[in-house]
């Protein structure tokens, strides 16, 4: 079995759910005591959010490429970078490292291209939903990306920082974000990506029939499938 490196706390509340998660996966897969070998990094959040807001991403990925590369040290195989967001400095990260970088936004297109989906709605924080370093990503995939308008894009993004990210769940917020994914499949939408990790601790598939796409599962799937050596590496 292969060491997963894992690049968290961002925020922990969800790194939480691919620790889980990831070895869930292996113990289904192996039985008995067996348990992933997992090298996890976890930074300060509040540290991170604050450069996000200034603008300041040379700084984020400086710091994320110094965890990244105690990961490296520490044996992982692979780096999981366990926020849709700081893929955003994903290609920064992985220029000072050795070892591939398991892309969130990669593992979701699979997903979806396995179930035939061309067309899909997108929620994650601002900066996920309007610069293009993650939608250019699935458009390479062949796959189409409807994002919110801005009143309710500005409404997802302060829901994920100001409660999900701190471990509040709010039904109000739940209904917003229902109400956001349905629009969404009324403009065409086949699907609705879950783009935030923290988004599936409030919304999930019983909420609505709109086919949701939770990008933690996946990618905490994937890594555990590149671990077992049970899936083709993607880079
Ligand atoms: N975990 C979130 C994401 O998947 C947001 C936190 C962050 O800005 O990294 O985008």
């Amino acid at each position: 079995m292969k060491t997963i490196g894992l690049l968290g706390g961002m925020s922990w509340e969800s790194t939480s759910l691919y620790y889980h998660q990831i070895n869930e996966h292996v113990k289904a897969a192996l039985g008995g005591l067996h348990s992933a070998k997992i090298a996890l990094y976890s930074v300060d959040f509040a540290e991170i959010e604050r450069l996000q807001h200034q603008g300041l991403w040379q700084e984020t990925a400086d710091i994320l490429a110094k965890a990244a590369q105690a990961v490296e040290a520490a044996g992982a195989d692979f780096l999981v970078i366990c926020t849709n967001t700081m893929h955003k400095v994903a290609p920064e990260i992985s220029q000072q490292i050795g070892i591939p970088v398991l892309h969130i936004a990669d593992a979701t297109a699979m997903a979806l291209q396995n179930a035939g989906v061309t067309r899909v709605g997108l929620l994650g924080t601002r900066f996920t939903m309007e610069q293009d370093f993650y939608t250019s990503r699935l458009v390479e995939h062949g796959i189409d990306v409807l994002v919110p308008q801005d009143a309710d894009r500005e409404r997802v993004h302060q829901v994920i920082y100001q409660e999900l990210c701190q471990g509040r769940i709010d039904p109000a917020s739940r209904q917003d974000y229902v109400r956001i994914i349905e629009s969404l499949a009324e403009q065409g939408a086949q699907a609705v990506i879950l783009g935030c990790t923290e988004i599936t601790m409030l919304v999930s598939q019983t909420d609505t029939t709109v086919p949701l796409y939770d990008t933690t599962a996946i990618h905490a799937a994937k890594a555990a499938e590149r671990a077992l050596e049970i899936c083709e590496p993607t880079n």
